[in-house]
């Protein structure tokens, strides 16, 4: 296991931890030090929590200094492994959404609407069992929060679009911006092209475009430096970055609409957000062939797809 375990730092206190979710580089978890503080933005899931004490182990920190959780919502690859996290690290607070708290303190819901989306065999595997957290042991972070990380002003902020159960975290310190999905998921394999390739996760059951352009907007007012995306890595160069990413959320929510009244109308949007997707990377020379590309993004189209299709029956079209 050690071998293949994946980190670097970044500066600023914070160290991105690859959580091996499917394979290596797709999705991380944070970790910020700070003056003795100790947190972690995102878990992954069950699976990755040897990783994530690895890490620690290496740093020399014991697990009684780790002083808060922050999921940024409730979706298992973010949050899946607070509970056990929770048991793991004694005095940590588990800092969560107004909408995340109560399926942080019981997982049922949380189970129960993963395994519609994975099917329950590849829920297991991928997430094992949820671990309740105790209710005193959570704090809720509304809109504007702000955590006092031993002098490091962390603010946490209500970012609805990819979910409603979504905060996203600016950190003073390194201009940086915390963004779970809501600034998009842009893998660095696929961003040594002209133009990098940023795309919005669309998973059921919360999208929102309107709500996300305007999150974005909201982001963008505090004019970060920099973002940490969960899939995957640091990014900079944010204002390309938002001007890409607001263009794909309208680009989905066209295409969606305009597949409405077809029949397989879920396949045949997964089919078109894939294709274009990969027409894009192709025209911008991205060095990745189309075999790579698809082994790369193809599961994510698909739930993309199936979170547009249940996006299109909130919105009354048939
Ligand atoms: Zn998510």
């Amino acid at each position: 296991m050690s071998d293949e375990i994946r980190y670097h730092d970044l500066g600023y206190g914070i160290t991105c931890i690859d959580t091996q979710l499917y394979r290596s580089g797709l999705a991380a978890c944070y970790l910020i030090e700070h003056d003795g503080m100790v947190g972690f933005v995102d878990t992954g899931t069950n699976n990755s929590v040897s990783i994530l004490q690895e890490v620690l182990r290496r740093k020399g920190i014991a697990n009684e200094k780790v002083n808060y959780i922050m999921p940024t919502h409730v979706h298992l690859d973010h949050a899946g492994a607070s509970g056990k996290l929770m048991q793991e690290f004694p005095e940590a607070t588990l800092l969560a959404h107004p909408r995340a708290a109560r399926h942080l303190a019981d997982p049922t819901k949380l189970m129960q609407g993963s395994q519609a989306v994975y099917g329950e065999k590849a829920f297991k595997k991928m997430f094992g069992k949820l671990i309740p957290v105790a209710v005193e042991r959570i704090q809720e972070a509304t809109d504007g929060f702000e955590l006092d990380f031993n002098g490091r002003k962390l603010l946490f902020i209500d970012t609805p679009g990819h979910a409603r159960h979504h905060y996203c975290i600016y950190d003073e310190q390194s201009s940086g911006l915390f963004t779970g999905d809501t600034f998009g998921a842009s893998y660095p394999e696929l961003n040594l092209g002209r133009r990098r390739f940023i795309f919005p996760p669309t998973t059921p059951v919360q999208f929102d475009p309107d709500a996300w352009l305007e999150t974005i907007d909201k982001l963008m007012e505090l004019s970060p430096a920099r973002v940490f995306i969960t899939h995957f890595g640091m990014l900079e160069g944010v204002e390309g970055l938002a001007k890409l990413l607001r263009q794909a959320i309208r680009d989905y929510a066209a295409i969606a609409q305009e597949f409405a009244s077809s029949e397989n109308r879920c396949k045949r949007i997964s089919e078109c957000i894939l294709q274009d997707s990969i027409n894009y990377l192709l025209d911008q020379h991205c060095g990745a062939d189309v075999a790579t590309i698809r082994h790369l993004i193809s599961f994510d189209m698909e739930l993309n797809a199936q979170g547009l299709d249940y996006w299109l029956t909130t919105q009354n079209v048939t």
